[in-house]
């Protein structure tokens, strides 16, 4: 079953061989033959298919890659929001709360509030998503979290090293490292660490990740979020794929970043919604390292599971174009999840795309706040 989308207005490829950073073609089609894309070109040009949609001279692009969120968890820090807009500091132990409820919930619960959450983003046009673990924080839980993560997407993160629940943090890391990480990894794709004061060291990190790495897991790491640290300088020492949030860097940190080719993956929602200054993506880019955009959607310091609000806050606050947030929020997840099959409208691609109600790209940042996704397609299908 072939199905050719036509009278695209823009379309946005990311053909990685093309002169602009997009590969946009104007006046497009593109031809999906059941999961996947088989042709992209100007609409004159197209082969004929099975059936045909129109998309009516608006923008198509490829689906947002969100490669960083916290789905599996109970209860609602409404009122911790609001204490910290009216002035309490964000802090690392907040995450304590959400894990009580987390642990009382039934599996049930927990994959019933994933789906909502999952549904909400791909109504905002994400089609990949990662989920990470961290509210469980005991071997049943952690494991059980990332059980309910895997029904949705197959790229599930154990983040045992979350924060130290209670007790002794190296007792807590022997744990996580041990009984937790043997009941967790069946069901993960990636090992992820906190790196930040009050929750887990430069050496208990690299611990955490070198157990997951020998258990099969693929590492990634928080890092530089609350305050400067070594976790990003560890990233790139380890030569990790991406290295999350990134805000408070040093020359050296970005140095070390360019040179170990780690993607910068950032996370404006938080800096949103904790009032903390956003991380410089433009020093970022311009020292040649490659960013990735990401919701973090969690309970406690960024409750948006929105990227095009993400894409938003990195044009207005963060001195990206249009283009380059655009990019780094489908092939820039893409790649930070090392995955070739997503992100970009190319032949051979899983055809995962968005049809926006604006004529391009570019109104995902002028529109702000505009439930601007009309369609969003998985692996072929409106979904
Ligand atoms: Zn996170």
């Amino acid at each position: 079953m072939t199905t050719l989308i036509t009278n695209i207005g823009e379309l946005v490829t990311n053909d990685p061989e093309a002169d602009d950073p997009l590969g946009i073609v104007e006046q497009a089609a593109l031809l999906i033959d059941g999961r996947t894309i088989a042709w992209v070109g100007r609409a004159d040009e197209a082969p004929a298919a099975d059936q045909q949609v129109d998309a009516g001279g608006r923008a198509v692009l490829p689906g947002f890659v969100d490669s960083h969120s916290h789905l599996v968890f109970a209860g609602d820090r409404a009122p911790e929001f609001a204490a910290r807009m009216a002035g309490e500091p964000y802090a690392a132990g907040g995450i304590r709360t959400t894990v009580a409820a987390t642990r009382a919930a039934t599996d049930e619960q927990l994959t019933a509030h994933v789906a909502r959450l999952v549904q909400e983003m791909r109504r905002q046009g994400t089609t990949t998503v990662e989920i990470k673990s961290g509210y469980g924080l005991t071997v049943h839980d952690e494991a059980r979290s990332l059980a309910v993560a895997r029904q949705f997407t197959e790229e599930t993160t154990f983040l045992g090293a979350h924060v130290v629940p209670d007790g002794d943090a190296d007792e807590y890391v022997a744990l996580v490292t041990g009984p937790m990480l043997e009941a967790a990894a069946p069901h993960a794709r990636w090992v992820d660490a906190f790196c930040e004061t009050g929750a887990f060291d430069a050496d208990q990190a690299r611990t955490v990740l070198g157990a997951g790495v020998a258990a099969g897991l693929r590492p990634r790491l928080h890092a530089n979020q609350l305050g400067h640290g070594p976790g990003v300088r560890l990233a790139a020492e380890l030569g990790l794929t991406a290295v999350d949030h990134c805000t408070y860097l040093t020359d050296d940190d970005v140095a070390a970043l360019r040179d170990s080719g780690t993607i910068a993956t950032l996370l404006p929602g938080v800096e949103f919604s904790t009032r903390q200054p956003y991380p410089d993506a433009r020093s970022l880019l311009d020292a040649g390292v490659a960013i990735a955009l990401a919701s973090d959607c969690n309970p406690g310091s960024c409750f948006t599971s929105s990227m095009p609000l993400c894409i938003a806050l990195a044009v207005r606050e963060m001195g990206m174009t249009p283009a380059e947030a655009v990019a780094a929020a489908t092939a820039g997840g893409a790649a930070a999840l090392g995955r070739d099959d997503v992100g970009a409208l190319v032949p051979g691609r899983r055809a995962d795309l968005v049809v926006l109600d604006a004529p391009t790209h570019v109104h995902l940042a002028y529109r702000p706040g505009v439930p601007l996704v009309a369609q969003t397609w998985v692996e072929g299908r409106p979904a």
